[in-house]
């Protein structure tokens, strides 16, 4: 259950693009990727060299296990396991990681970052099928219904979330009731759901060598 506790602004200025880490902070003008749009660190504002193939795709790897908030482990498991089931890989990798149930209440605006998600998981406020689980990566399926507690101080909370972030909308994968705070697994998701500038080859070139 290990997880990056560093600083997220601090990530998306390494990748050098905003990364939504931080939730609705990340919409307003305190972003500290506006602010401070260069590399952290003493050298950070020096002259930036030309990657080579490998920082690149090193780089490109890094950021999908920020987004997705987990560690190196974990990643290459579920690159393993990309790897072994049919189809392309850099896209089965992401629909790995897509269907993890932290990020299906994120992606279902119930929380305003993956952080917050997890954290909503980890406490015992997600069930699904009626059933509680605490345990973020868990895999949904289609079919599944993941929902929250109908506790008076989350359900609160989590309406006072969807109003300030439901614009961002919904993938088609998932059906969202905002009001029952429950969404459906209408499908598995695919390459075009993820909405995101990520280029999974990179990764899968990087794990190939
Ligand atoms: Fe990234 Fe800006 Fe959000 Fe910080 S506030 S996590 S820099 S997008």
């Amino acid at each position: 259950m290990a997880r990056y506790t560093g600083s997220s602004c601090r990530v998306c200025r390494r990748e050098g693009e905003k990364l939504f880490l931080k939730g609705t902070r990340c919409y307003t003008d305190k972003c500290a990727f506006g602010r401070r749009g260069y590399a952290p660190g003493q050298h950070g504002k020096g002259r930036r060299f030309k990657m080579s193939n490998y920082g690149t795709q090193l780089r490109q790897k890094q950021k999908v296990k920020k987004i997705y908030g987990i560690l190196e482990k974990q990643f290459r498991r579920y690159f393993t396991i990309a790897a072994r089931v049919k189809g392309v890989t850099g896209e089965k990798l992401l629909e790995l990681l897509e269907r993890r149930l932290d990020n299906v209440i994120f992606r279902s605006c119930f929380a305003v970052s993956r952080a917050q998600a997890r954290q909503m998981v980890r406490h015992g406020n997600v069930l699904v099928n009626n059933r509680k689980v605490n345990i973020p990566s868990y895999s949904v399926k289609p079919g599944d219904r993941v929902q929250l507690k109908p506790k008076d101080n989350l359900v609160k909370s989590a309406k006072e979330t969807i109003e300030k972030i439901k614009d961002r909308g919904v993938p088609e994968w998932l059906k969202s009731d905002f009001e029952a705070l429950k969404a459906d697994i209408t499908r598995l998701p695919k390459r075009e759901d993820v909405g995101m500038d990520i280029k999974e080859q990179l990764i899968v070139e990087l794990y190939s060598k």
